[in-house]
């Protein structure tokens, strides 16, 4: 039992624990539901076309991860400078909309001015909610049009049903000679807060984890099924079992807590509240490559069933066959707030259509390649039953010790490096203790 440490799940958390094992000298057991690495930052090969599982790539500030990841491809990246843009009702604008308003139609530019004016002269207002706070911060039309309608495709539900400790600077809060300056010229500071990215030249976003599996004992195709905490013992879907002495765990928290044998009801019950999105990723593959100047555009329309596209090709030319460019549609829906009606698959033609009704695609065009790939747990949904719901998980998970981490475990809005700082301040736990 002696530094028998045990890690769930080889996502960008479990292998951040692998990692601060590996840094004191020991190998950590990691145990797998699938049959590779990667957990949601994975990527997919078919027939020359790689599509990772949602659009993936690496922004991070952090510049020990940023060393870390691009070791793991021996310094083999593309580098970019971002640019982001927004489709709302036949308009294209440059992302953030609220300091690029130019191009929109006049009398709601005027509007929105007017009200962003008022928004920042009133006294300031009692915030319960996200949609308080985009009234506040932006006036009505702006927040209705835009974050809004965003918010309902992306985290599937309603701004007056989330909370506002997610936002920290996604939503850019601009004054109002910002504002002014976009409004008039299309020429503006790129103030979004991804700036900078990389992404591997070869083999897709997950390639970027390649180091840390050697440093593990890798056990995939492991799906754990029980959870012992007072024996300290794992029981697996095929009947195998093992004991540990450190648990670190990456699992969904919903997933995680019914598996802990005497998990009390109270619980389990809050692990039951906490929402999630799902997102189904519709990946097709067209005959050229000039689809769009931008790296990826949000998008308002309800008639559009994505919230958002990018181009895997641009991110690498190796992620498609000669001549040919991609594009990734993310469509969302949550248990809680949006359930799936049909299969994945049956997003693919509507998701078509949306891109010949904006005319990224031409009736000319040869689609040379469709796919629709679902991932069960893809953006925590800051409702107002979070934080007491997670209070209560974490409380009892902290009380058994099991370290929770990484963007399901400590149920944030961890992007891959976040998550994989945040397997290793779990596995530092166990090492401490
Ligand atoms: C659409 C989308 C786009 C994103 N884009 C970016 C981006 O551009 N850049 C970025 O840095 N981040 C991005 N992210 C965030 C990034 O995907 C996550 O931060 C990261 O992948 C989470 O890693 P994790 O290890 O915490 O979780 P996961 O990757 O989900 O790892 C959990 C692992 O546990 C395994 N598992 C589950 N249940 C069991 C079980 N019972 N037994 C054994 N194993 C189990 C799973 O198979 C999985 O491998 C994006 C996320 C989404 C949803």
């Amino acid at each position: 039992m002696k530094d028998n440490f045990v890690v769930l799940g080889a996502g960008a958390a479990g292998l951040g624990a692998v990692n601060r094992f590996h840094n004191e000298g020991i190998r950590a057991k990691v145990y797998e539901k699938c049959a590779f690495a990667g957990g949601h930052a994975a990527s997919y090969f078919s027939n020359g076309w790689i599509f990772d599982d949602g659009p993936h790539i690496s922004f991070t500030k952090d510049e020990r991860i940023r060393k870390l990841f691009h070791e793991s491809v021996n310094g083999e990246v593309e580098a970019f400078k971002a640019l982001a843009t927004n489709y709302w009702q036949g308009h294209w604008i440059k992302h953030p909309a609220q300091v690029n308003l130019h191009g929109l139609p006049e009398d709601m530019v005027v509007k929105i001015i007017m009200e962003m004016m008022d928004a920042k002269a009133a006294e300031s207002s009692e915030i319960n909610n996200y949609q308080d706070w985009l009234y506040a911060s932006y006036g009505p039309t702006f927040s209705e049009t835009f974050p809004m309608m965003y918010t309902k495709k992306f985290h599937t539900a309603h701004a007056s049903v989330l909370d506002t400790d997610w936002i920290g600077p996604r939503l850019y809060q601009p004054d109002m000679e910002e504002v002014l300056h976009g409004a008039l010229s299309m020429h503006t500071p790129d103030v979004h807060y991804i700036s900078d990215f990389y992404y591997p030249t070869h083999g897709g976003f997950a390639r970027f984890f390649d180091q840390f599996p050697e440093y593990g004992d890798m056990n995939y195709g492991h799906e754990v099924v029980e959870i012992d905490p007072a024996g300290k013992y794992l029981v697996f879907a095929d009947g195998q079992g093992d004991v540990f002495s450190g648990l670190v765990s990456s699992l969904p928290l919903p997933e995680l807590i019914p598996l802990i044998k005497g998990a009390p009801v109270d619980v389990v019950e809050a692990a039951a509240r906490l929402a999630c999105s799902e997102c189904v990723t519709v990946n097709i593959g067209i005959d050229r490559e000039d689809i769009s100047e931008a790296h990826w555009t949000y998008f308002y329309d309800e008639d559009i069933p994505f919230a958002r596209i990018s181009f895997p090709h641009m991110q690498s030319p190796n992620n498609t066959p000669d001549g040919c460019g991609s594009i990734q549609m993310e469509v969302y829906f949550s248990k809680k707030y949006k359930p799936m009606t049909g299969d994945a698959d049956s997003c693919i033609q509507p998701a078509i259509d949306g891109l010949f009704k904006c005319g990224l695609l031409k009736p000319e065009d040869k689609i040379l390649f469709k796919e629709a790939r679902y991932a069960p747990y893809a953006n925590v949904i800051f409702d107002l039953e979070r934080n007491a719901a997670l209070e209560l998980v974490h409380g009892y998970l902290d009380e058994i010790g099991i370290r929770y981490c990484g963007r399901f475990g400590e149920w944030g809005y961890h992007w891959t490096d976040g998550s994989f700082i945040s397997g290793e301040g779990a596995a530092q736990k166990i090492l401490n203790h």
